[in-house]
């Protein structure tokens, strides 16, 4: 029958004497034998047992800062008291790396360039300068300037602060968790991977485990799934900005033509106050609805994931958030990109020009951009190419989650890195 009993850890931390080191392994062993798991902190600059004699252990080390003939010293009592001086910061360090694994909600593409942050301060991207916004980054191709995961902000030093604290706490984790799969985002794992000692695990797309509907905060629009059941297949636009995202009553209206102008069908998520100083649609010009006979469906908020994997869909008109950039992967349903700030930007760039499977809106909103964007991706040949390589995707998202799939394996990496704690 298997242990449903939780299994305590405790963490040893021996003086680096042998007389001290002995019992306490002895100790570690006899705990171990009432079901206790064990973790063994050593010192690294004295001898030490050697880890393989105790495979049922886990040990860590930490920089104890002393130098070598700090160490020798036959002091007993300076060097006691030197190692309680130097040991509290890396002590804790190492404590916290013991207990902390963190969950990226992001995509490793855009994680990498918020690592990169410092590089890119040194080299003078920052601030960003709209001189510039046009030019590659050749530290992270194939990134421009204006594809930084920024946001409009006064204060850029309390942002890059922020990103650059959060990376070095990450670095200091146990492991990260992504929700992402290797084959996705091989190039930016790779980059990660020297600068980054912990383990990191690519699980996702989680929604392939268990659908995230349950945790909606908001209420579910219900008439979205039987409208879509009324269209074509591939036919309809579905449209969402996410739950953070707004834009202006212009972008609104012409959002609204480019949608109208397009003659595809269209479901569009409006969340209640997304559009700036407005309640909801009061901004679309009276009749607006009944001109479109039927061709577009407009709702608060929908179930996104049911929506993106209904047959009638064809495409999705996003802002690149990371959750409506996975599920849209998941269901083979190609992007029309509309980054708004952070990691959009990038996830937008590698959605058109790494992975080609949809087109970004370059320049703002503007109705002819947009109807022709659709018509481009939906109906042209000139979409054809985008919207094969998504399904190709697809099949390896299906593919990785999978027994002996790279997300498989990494979650069963990540079962025995937790177990061993
Ligand atoms: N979502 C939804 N209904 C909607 C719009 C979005 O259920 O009408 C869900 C979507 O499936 C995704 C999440 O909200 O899981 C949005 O996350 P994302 O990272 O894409 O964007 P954010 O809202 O954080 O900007």
């Amino acid at each position: 029958m298997q242990q449903t009993r939780q299994r305590h850890r405790v963490v040893l931390l021996p003086l680096p004497l042998q007389g001290h080191i002995n019992p306490m392994l002895q100790l570690a062993n006899i705990l171990h034998s009432h079901g206790f798991s064990i973790t063994i902190i050593l010192h690294t600059s004295f001898p030490s047992p050697n880890p393989s004699n105790y495979p049922h252990f886990t040990f860590l080390s930490f920089p104890d800062g002393l130098s070598q003939s700090e160490a020798s010293t036959t002091d007993l009592l300076s060097l006691i008291l030197l190692l309680n001086l130097r040991c509290i910061n890396p002590f804790r360090d190492c404590l916290v790396k013991l207990s902390r694994l963190v969950l990226r909600t992001g995509g490793v593409s855009s994680y990498a360039a918020f690592a990169a942050f410092p590089t890119l301060f040194e080299k003078g991207y920052f601030p960003v300068q709209d001189s510039r916004l046009e030019e590659p980054i050749s530290e992270l191709p194939p990134l421009r300037v204006k594809d930084l995961p920024v946001i409009k902000t006064s204060n850029f030093d309390s942002y890059y602060q922020f990103l650059t604290d959060m990376v070095r706490q990450n670095k200091a984790s146990s492991g990260l968790i992504f929700n992402s799969f290797e084959e996705l985002e091989q190039p930016a794992l790779a980059t990660l991977c020297p600068d980054f000692h912990i383990p990191i695990f690519p699980i996702g797309p989680f929604h392939r485990y268990f659908p995230a509907s349950s945790s909606s905060l908001l209420t579910h629009d219900e008439t979205s799934i039987p409208w879509l059941k009324t269209q074509a297949p591939k036919s309809v636009l579905y449209v969402s900005i996410g739950s953070i995202a707004a834009m202006d009553e212009k972008e609104f209206l012409e959002a609204a033509w480019g949608l109208a102008n397009s003659k595809q069908p269209f479901l569009w998520v409006v969340r209640p106050g997304s559009v700036r100083g407005r309640k909801w649609l009061e901004s679309l010009p009276n009749g607006f609805i009944e001109m479109l006979g039927g061709r577009g469906h407009i709702v608060n908020w929908a179930p996104q994931q049911d929506v993106l994997a209904h047959p009638a869909v064809g495409a999705f008109w996003t802002h690149n958030g990371w959750n409506s950039t996975l599920e849209s992967i998941c269901e083979g349903v190609p992007m029309i990109c509309m980054p708004r700030f952070t990691d959009q930007l990038v996830n937008a760039r590698y959605v058109s020009h790494v992975w080609g499977v949809g087109v970004q809106l370059e320049n703002g909103l503007e109705r002819g951009d947009i109807e022709r964007a659709i018509r481009g991706l939906m109906v042209e040949k000139e979409g054809k190419e985008i919207r094969e390589r998504m399904l190709h995707l697809k099949e390896k998202v299906n593919l990785c989650v999978m027994q002996g799939g790279s997300s498989h394996e990494s979650l069963q990496r990540l079962i025995s890195h937790i177990s061993s704690f």
